[in-house]
């Protein structure tokens, strides 16, 4: 099946293709996203938190889960935390605290993970997506702050997995890092949107916290990650079904797919009159399939109860209100007022945002140059370059700056836009500055009369009928005198002043 992001969806034995489950089956979602915080030191030690740092050389007894260190809260994490929970919309609460997740796992050397939970920082909030210029609201269940993992590395094998690896590594440099999960509610929002919905909101708070500045929120570095929930139901049923839990799906083309595939793969279980287990996934950026992971437990086999070497948590209201008021702009505002300061429609501002080139424009027009030049060489010229050089517009040899200075070159009759282009490869290739490029490659054009007029005079001669036509009064045809001396000059003639020249002569 070709979906509409033109990605391919594999039909396998059992699986429904997902346009066919829509006649049948109403997906539920619900998504959970850690977002991991860019504080310089760790959620209750100090140690640092660099990504890429050669492994276990960022920890203490603490995050290494030693008897009888004490953790410290990080004053910067709640801080982030609570402008996470304020740009969500949630309430703060008064008084909260942390609490011990117990479980076993390699890479978490305490066998707790201290979270939150029946008493989270941030609760109750909203944000609103934007689909094809519909509005979906999401509704915000929570967004506690817990503690990173450490990272398990199983060599040898061929998944990558511990199933078959000789053996095992792990870098403990992650355990601690502050996170904040953020917890839809149930989202339910018409079958066929749900993929790009799931899509949208992934984006949505990558934009929105990269916004707040309290994370990188790398997806391919795993700072963004998302945990798709998802559970079919018969049409016309009130009852949600069993749901599976695709854990961390790292890029947004790939949370499109998860919820594709899995409503698939539901629907094949549920056609067959089975049942569908309530497990960890997977998610396979290969194939776009998931396989199955471990039995997800209920709450209670976490046996949470409150943290007891943490003292609560009870942000002053003055505070809130203080980084409340540090909260920039909303994306979706920001994008409003762009919009409306740009003159755009909803398609131009659409294609914009589509091809990632909001920011760039933004930075251009800074730059001096009008939003529509901006939109246009980012959106004709770099675009066909990125795609030529499978590069992202961003990682173009060119800057903001420079596209607006040679617009500037354009308006004030220097070059025109066939030279542009030549300025843009020169500056791509590395040649220098716009400015170096235009002297370099001899780019600027000719405005100067006296060679003009010597073309011109040659443009007449040698078309006695148009320049007849134009002495009757008939201007329109001084086009093709234009493109003659065009020609002659090698495209680099000021058509502008050639024009006067022609009906001066011809007047
Ligand atoms: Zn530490």
């Amino acid at each position: 099946m070709t979906t509409k992001a033109g990605t391919t969806t594999p039909i396998e034995a059992g699986l429904v293709s997902f346009d066919e489950a829509l006649t049948r089956y109403e997906p539920v979602m619900g998504l959970e996203v850690h977002i991991e915080l860019n504080t310089a030191s760790k959620m209750f030690c100090g140690c640092a938190t660099g990504f890429g740092e050669e492994p276990n050389t960022q920890t203490c007894p603490v995050c290494l889960g030693l008897p009888g260190a004490l953790p410290v809260v990080n004053e910067k994490a709640i801080e982030s935390a609570i402008r996470i929970g304020l740009a969500l919309n949630c309430e703060i609460a008064e008084w909260c605290r942390f609490a011990r997740k117990n479980y076993f796992y390699p890479d978490m050397p305490k066998n707790f993970q201290t979270s939150q939970y029946d008493e989270p920082i941030a609760y109750e909030g909203w944000t609103d997506v934007t689909v094809d210029g519909e509005v979906f609201r999401i509704e915000i269940e929570r967004a506690h702050m817990e503690e990173d993992t450490g990272k398990s590395l199983h060599v040898g094998g061929s998944t990558g997995r511990i199933h078959g690896a000789d053996f095992s590594l792990v870098d403990y440099n992650r355990a601690g890092i502050p996170l904040i999960e953020i917890v839809t509610k149930v989202i339910e929002v018409p079958g066929d949107k749900a993929p790009e919905v799931a899509k949208a909101y992934v984006a949505h708070l990558r934009d929105l916290i990269g916004g707040l500045g309290v994370s990188d929120v790398r997806m391919d570095q795993g700072s963004l990650r998302c945990d798709v929930n998802l559970s079919l139901r018969p049409t016309g049923v009130t009852t949600l079904g069993t749901r599976s839990e695709t854990k961390n799906v790292n890029s947004l083309r790939s949370v499109e797919r998860a919820v594709r595939y899995e409503v698939g793969r539901h629907a094949g279980i549920l056609d067959a009159g089975g049942k569908v287990v309530q497990e960890t996934r997977h998610f396979h950026e290969d194939s776009g399939t998931t396989s199955s992971g471990r039995v997800k437990s209920d709450a209670d086999d976490y046996r949470y109860f409150p943290e007891p070497d943490l003292a609560p948590v009870a942000p002053s209201r003055a505070w809130v209100e203080e980084l409340r008021a540090t909260l920039p702009e909303q994306p979706s505002v920001r994008r409003d007022r762009l919009q409306t300061d740009w003159g755009f429609n909803d398609l131009d501002m659409r294609d914009v945002v589509g091809a990632g080139a909001l920011e760039l424009v933004v930075a251009t027009v800074e730059a001096g140059a009008s939003a529509q030049s901006a939109k246009k060489w980012w959106l004709t010229e770099m675009a066909r370059r990125s795609n030529e050089q499978g590069v992202g517009l961003t990682d173009l040899a060119i800057t903001p700056a420079q596209v607006a200075e040679i617009q500037s070159f354009i308006e004030a009759g220097r070059i025109n836009d066939k030279l542009a282009r030549q300025v843009f490869d020169g500056v791509l290739a590395g040649e220098g500055t716009p400015e170096e490029v235009i002297a370099s490659r001899g780019l600027a054009l000719v405005s100067d009369d006296g060679a003009l007029g010597e073309s011109v005079d040659r443009a007449i001669e040698a078309n006695p009928d148009v320049a007849a036509k134009i002495r009757d009064g008939k201007h329109a045809a001084a086009g093709a005198l234009i493109g003659a001396v065009m020609k002659d000059m090698r495209g680099q003639a000021n058509a502008g002043r050639v024009r006067e020249l022609i009906l001066e002569k011809l007047g």
